[in-house]
């Protein structure tokens, strides 16, 4: 025996059990394997009896000694063995009761929703009472038949509306009058109750046999004739329920309503409000409404598993990760998603389902969507971060072709993300990487340009270091022998020197890719950054100090020796101020030399190139390049400098000269 539902209670209420009942049945996942079957006929008359011998349900029986109605509103139960549910629905005792007769008519409406057979369950007694409580049912059966299933049917809705299987049960049959007799007889009165039907207009020729099929079985006595009943029994349960190639079968595909097994609770639960509180009720509209029902309850569970599914990809690409299997776990995400979707869905009407499933293919690629542009943005970064890694790598090895490493590497960081952003690119998307490529190219142009600014200015570092080392000597020897030529030497030098470097800057940089033109501009700032070079070291060969042993050491030899560069020894006739005053004077001149850079020859003069915008474009330029002033660089001593020099000097010159006039005074105390 299996477990029972009083899925329509006493109260007339609809059970909230019914789809997890349908769940222990193990039902659910049927899809459109199972069946459902209800029974009709009335008070008494064995229905309950009949289903548990048939199906081995557990519909109450009324007992004997007690004699009182059992079932009230709609019991359901699974057949054993057979995935059918079988409904046993409240009897009527056949009198004309006002309560009754509203429960028979939205039970009969309720059963015929659903279910594609239906027993109709009487005495043999009753057969050919024109009047009986059965015919009236069958009138009610026959009309809402029409309300439900055709009342769409000439609109759109082409599809034929399903027939209903009536399967007449004759109890206590005494074998005194043959079936065919009792079937000729009930095959009348239901004719005659077809043709009593009032039909809907374009109808009114519609045959009996288009919406319903007759067959009748009896039964012998139960009490009676307890064996020849159970053999009966028997036989209606294998012809009619279980063997699928007996031509009696019951359960064919063309009565069964098409309502999927997962959406039946809530089929039914709906069909029941609109009985209930007597609303129209068409099928055709009620099985739309549960397609669209159905489907987006499909659909919402399906994007709650599909969520979880990326839940491990979402939040790396959120936060800027590259994430290689992001492409295939889309995919499958969605595969799967929609797999899952069709397994179900695929039974509802297929316009809503069609519909239902492009709508969730909007909604899962709506959530794929900035998983997608998260990770083309995390490729173009990658892209660009490896670009300069690979190119910073690469140019450090002494021998590169610039050009070549750029393009190269380049083309290969720009395929490999093309490559990448295709493989995440879902098909029958619009999805679109190109702007994001055109950027990349863009970037790695910049980055490349920067690189190869870089590597200019490291040059130009290079090369000025060479002049500084160079120049640092030439200004030195130049500036320890002040002559009236003094700065066309160092200048004629410096020019040398700077030619020299010039050149090997121009060779260097052509293989940086630069043109012509930026190599011009450039070279500004490697003369500029030498003439700093060569200035500094001036300053620092006219400090005080280096200066002021400079002049003395001239001083002295043009004191202590004579024009021929013998050592002095004073003596008593030498004109010892005379000599003082002349070498005085000329190392005051000398002083002179040093107050600006000015050679003799204008020719020498060096022509300082200014800076202009065009170079703070290919490289950066250095502060002290940005605010320099060649004019004032000129100028080596400031007229007060020049002053406390020359002073401080002369005390040093005094110093000498008192200490030669004292070795004379001395020699001649002697
Ligand atoms: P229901 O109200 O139609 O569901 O009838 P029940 O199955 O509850 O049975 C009503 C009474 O009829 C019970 O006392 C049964 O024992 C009895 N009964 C069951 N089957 C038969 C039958 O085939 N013939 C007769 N005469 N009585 C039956
Ligand atoms: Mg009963």
């Amino acid at each position: 025996m299996t477990s029972r539902l009083h899925v329509i209670n006493e109260e007339k209420i609809f059970s909230n059990n019914l789809s997890s009942q349908l769940n222990q049945w193990q039902l659910s996942n049927s899809g459109f394997n199972y069946n459902v079957l209800s029974v009709f006929g009335s008070q008494s008359t064995g229905k309950s009896t009949l289903l548990n011998k048939l199906f081995g349900t557990s519909f109450d029986v009324m007992d004997e000694s007690q004699r009182r109605q059992t079932t009230k509103g709609i019991w359901m139960c699974k057949a054993l063995d057979i995935p059918l549910l079988v409904m046993d629905v409240e009897g009527t005792d056949g009198r004309e009761r006002g309560e009754d007769q509203d429960f028979e008519r939205k039970s009969a409406l309720f059963s015929l929703a659903a279910s594609s057979v239906l027993l109709i369950n009487m005495w043999e007694h009753q057969v050919g009472l024109y009047q009986g409580a059965n015919m009236g049912l069958l009138k009610t059966v026959m009309e809402v038949n029409f309300s439900m299933f055709i009342a769409n049917s000439n609109s759109d809705n082409t599809e034929k509306p399903p027939k209903t299987l009536l399967l007449f049960i004759i109890r206590d049959h005494l074998a005194i009058t043959p079936l065919d007799n009792l079937r000729t007889t009930l095959t009348n009165d239901i004719e005659n109750i077809w043709n009593s039907v009032s039909k809907p207009e374009n109808l009114t020729e519609a045959n009996l046999s288009d919406y319903f099929d007759l067959d009748f079985v009896t039964l012998p006595h139960k009490v009676l004739q307890p064996e020849e009943f159970d053999q009966q029994t028997l036989r209606i349960r294998n012809n009619y329920f279980s063997d699928k190639d007996s031509k009696e079968f019951a359960l064919k595909p063309e009565y069964h309503r098409k309502i999927p097994a997962d959406g039946l609770s809530h089929y039914l639960e709906t069909i029941w409000d609109k009985v209930q509180n007597n609303k129209d009720l068409d099928v055709p509209t009620q099985q739309e409404l549960l397609a669209q029902y159905r489907c987006d309850e499909i659909a919402s569970e399906t994007l709650k598993i599909f969520h979880n599914r990326i839940i491990s990809v979402k939040k790396p690409v959120e936060i800027g990760k590259f994430v290689p299997e992001l492409g295939k776990v889309m995919r499958d995400a969605e595969k799967e998603a929609l797999e899952m979707f069709d397994d179900i869905a695929f039974r509802y009407a297929k316009p809503v389902y069609d519909k239902k499933r492009e709508e969730l293919v909007d909604s899962i690629r709506t959530t794929l969507s900035p998983l997608y542009i998260s990770q083309v943005r995390n490729l173009h970064k990658k892209a660009i971060d490896n670009f300069k890694k690979e190119l910073h790598t690469r140019l450090k090895s002494d021998s590169y072709d610039f050009s070549n490493v750029v393009k190269e590497s380049s083309q290969h960081h720009i395929e490999t993300f093309v490559e990448q952003a295709n493989e995440i690119t879902l098909q029958g998307t619009d999805w679109s990487y190109i702007e994001t490529l055109e950027q990349l190219k863009l970037d790695i142009d910049t980055v490349s340009a920067e690189c190869r600014s870089e590597e200019l200015l490291k040059l130009i570092k290079q090369l000025d270091r060479t002049i500084q080392k160079e120049a640092g000597e030439f200004v030195e020897v130049c500036l320890n022998h002040p002559d009236t030529d003094m700065w066309d030497k160092v200048l004629g030098r410096f020019n040398a020197l700077l030619d020299r470097s010039k050149t090997s800057y121009n060779m260097k940089a052509s293989k940086l890719n630069s043109t012509q033109k930026e190599i011009d501009a450039t070279t500004g700032s490697l003369l500029r950054r030498a003439w700093i070079s060569l200035r500094n070291k001036i300053e620092e060969q006219c400090s005080e100090a280096i200066l002021l042993f400079r002049l003395r050491s001239i001083f002295e030899d043009k004191f202590r020796y004579d024009n021929k560069g013998i050592p002095r020894v004073w003596r008593p006739s030498d004109d010892i101020e005379l000599i003082y005053t002349d070498a005085k004077e000329h190392t005051l001149q000398l002083l002179k030399l040093y107050r600006s850079i000015q050679p003799q020859d204008e020719e020498k003069v060096f022509s300082y190139p200014q800076l202009d915008d065009t170079v703070q474009d290919i490289i950066r330029v250095s502060d002290e390049e940005e605010s320099y002033n060649y004019e004032e660089s000129l100028q080596v001593l400031g007229e007060a400098k020049e002053a406390q020099l020359a002073a401080r000097f002369k005390k040093d010159a005094d110093a000498i000269y008192v200490e030669a006039k004292r070795s004379v005074v001395s020699s001649i105390s002697k």
